[in-house]
């Protein structure tokens, strides 16, 4: 699944450096996209079973595979819970962004 990448912005010097149509290149993101996020999730490991299913349900793409378990890049997720939902082991909880984890 595509996911997108984080890029530095660099602000065009000349009029003629700026994109016709959209606004950048696809696939590419200058900013993070997930400050107004309210709750995030987090994997509890031990209940993991890598069986990737929220990996296919989130509709950002933004849960890796790493190794046999998941990763999450919260400079990306929208925390709306669908993984936690969908995971067959309640191996995701949703926390309140900012409380004792933090990001
Ligand atoms: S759905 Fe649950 S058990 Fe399956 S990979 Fe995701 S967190 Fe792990
Ligand atoms: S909370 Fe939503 S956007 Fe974030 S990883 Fe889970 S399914 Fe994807």
């Amino acid at each position: 699944m595509n996911r997108p990448l984080l890029r530095k912005y660099e602000k065009p010097k000349h009029i003629n450096d700026y994109p016709v149509g959209p606004c950048f290149e696809a696939g590419y993101l200058v900013t993070e996209n997930s400050g107004w996020r309210t709750k995030k999730p987090v994997v509890v490991k031990d209940l993991c079973i890598g069986c990737f299913y929220c990996y296919m349900c989130c509709p950002e793409g933004v849960i890796l595979r790493k190794e046999k378990l998941i990763d999450i890049d919260y400079a990306f997720c929208k925390g709306c819970g669908i993984c936690a939902k969908v995971c067959p082991k309640k191996a995701i909880n949703m926390e309140r962004e900012g409380g004792k984890d933090g990001i």
